[in-house]
């Protein structure tokens, strides 16, 4: 386990967290940096880490101790995931079950929370989010994915991209459309639970550059039949139903960036100290020190309005989605500013795999993008925060 550099006296916002992280950094820490490159390289997955987090009960620190978890919140979960990335292994995945979860908790049938989060919880099941539609993208009203009533249950047919994990779950949580438009030409929304190996489903993998453990798949809904029980809460009520999942989804991948962040500049840090190519640690120049302290104060920040919207979405306020949109779109950038300068800081060193820096960067990257795009949440801060006109 790396030893950390950075106060989080200055985000734990409950008394344990200070004892979670210790222990989540314990357990991840055994594996770090170089275990999960291996396998990231190897095209394989980590699957000792994964049953790692599970035996600890971290997988499933934000869901109710009634459907099996820990009975914590996301400020809970915002602390795992961090510490898991902080130690060199950025999981996607950890982000999915943030978004998974809470929609069930708050939305499922008592029989889908029974199904579905103790196995969550426990790391036995997996659930991929399909909302992201090739002709639809950033404008969710424009999904053509569509579950048509067939008597029983409905009929699913539509095309998602960018899945993630689609070849290890055991179910999808998929946002269509059902029954017919309203006056303004708008569908509504439902979700639906659907069996990954469903007949009608096929997928097929997106080469990207983001060197992550997780894969990702165009996948194509063919007279796909599901039952009754597939539908999440009430039909129609899909939109409001799905923000349960997005705003923790935001506050997740803030906390993989935070924590990313903060490896590379322990890792920079570390080297400065030691390197000598003059007389004197290259830490000790100010063009090398400057901007690694100028970039910890960001990383800070971060953290802190991470940590705030996490605590706000658990204790339901109308705020959280406000402060998870502006700590997701902070840590976007905090970690990428972090991350450049700790590869800076480590000269041609930086981009050696051995260092396991560079290879951070588009995972890092990626949420500047996803899981909303940075022009998005400034169209949201606009026209909600600062009452502008709406420009779209
Ligand atoms: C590695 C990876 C994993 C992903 N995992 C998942 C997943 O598991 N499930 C899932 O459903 N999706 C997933 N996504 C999809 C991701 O959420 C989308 O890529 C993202 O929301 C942007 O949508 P888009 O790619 O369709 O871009 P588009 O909507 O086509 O937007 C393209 C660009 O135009 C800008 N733009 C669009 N509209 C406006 C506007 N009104 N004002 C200003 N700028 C605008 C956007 O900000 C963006 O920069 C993943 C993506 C990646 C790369």
């Amino acid at each position: 386990m790396a030893p950390t550099l950075f106060t989080s006296a200055l985000v734990d916002t409950r008394d344990h967290h200070p004892e979670l992280r210790r222990a989540v950094a314990g357990v991840v820490g055994a594996f770090g940096r170089k275990y999960f490159q291996d396998v990231v390289q190897r095209d394989e997955k980590p699957t000792e880490l994964w049953a790692a987090l599970a035996e600890n009960g971290f997988l499933g620190v934000h869901i109710p101790v009634e459907d099996g978890g820990g009975g914590g919140g996301l400020a809970d979960y915002n602390v795992v995931i961090e510490e898991t990335a902080a130690q060199g292994c950025p999981l996607l995945s950890l982000v999915i079950g943030s978004i998974t979860a809470p929609i069930i908790t708050q939305h499922g049938s008592a029989d889908m929370r029974r199904r579905w989060l103790p196995g969550i919880a426990d790391g036995s099941l997996r659930m991929s989010f399909a909302i992201t539609e090739p002709d639809a993208g950033t404008n969710t009203h424009r999904i053509t994915t569509t579950a048509k009533p067939n008597g029983s249950g409905w009929l699913l047919n539509g095309t998602k991209y960018y899945t993630s994990g689609v070849d290890e779950a055991d179910s999808i949580l998929v946002v269509a459309r059902s029954g017919e438009a309203d006056a303004s030409g708008r569908h509504r929304l439902s979700l639906f639970v659907v069996a990954a190996d469903a007949p009608g489903i096929t997928t097929q993998d997106i080469p990207c550059a983001v060197q992550a453990a997780e894969k990702q798949f165009t996948v194509f809904f063919d007279d796909v039949e599901l039952g009754p029980d597939a539908l999440i809460g009430t039909e129609g009520s899909g939109l409001r139903q799905v923000f349960a999942g997005l705003n923790p989804e935001r506050v997740s991948a803030a906390a993989i960036n935070n924590g990313i962040a903060r490896f590379g500049i322990e890792t920079a840090a570390a080297y400065a100290k030691d390197r000598v190519v003059w007389n004197e640690p290259i830490g000790s120049h100010q063009g090398v020190a400057h901007p690694l302290a100028s970039a910890y104060i960001g990383v800070q920040q971060a953290r802190l309005m991470t940590a705030r919207a996490a605590e706000l979405f658990d204790t339901g306020s109308e705020d959280a989605g406000e402060v998870a949109n502006m700590a997701k779109f902070a840590a976007a950038d905090s970690s990428l500013v972090a991350l450049d300068q700790s590869i800076q800081t480590l000269g041609g060193n930086g981009l050696a795999l051995e260092y396991g820096l560079a290879d951070l960067w588009f995972v890092a990257r990626l949420h500047k993008t996803a899981p909303v795009s940075r022009e998005m949440i400034l169209n949201f801060v606009a026209q909600h925060s600062l009452g502008l006109p709406k420009s779209y």
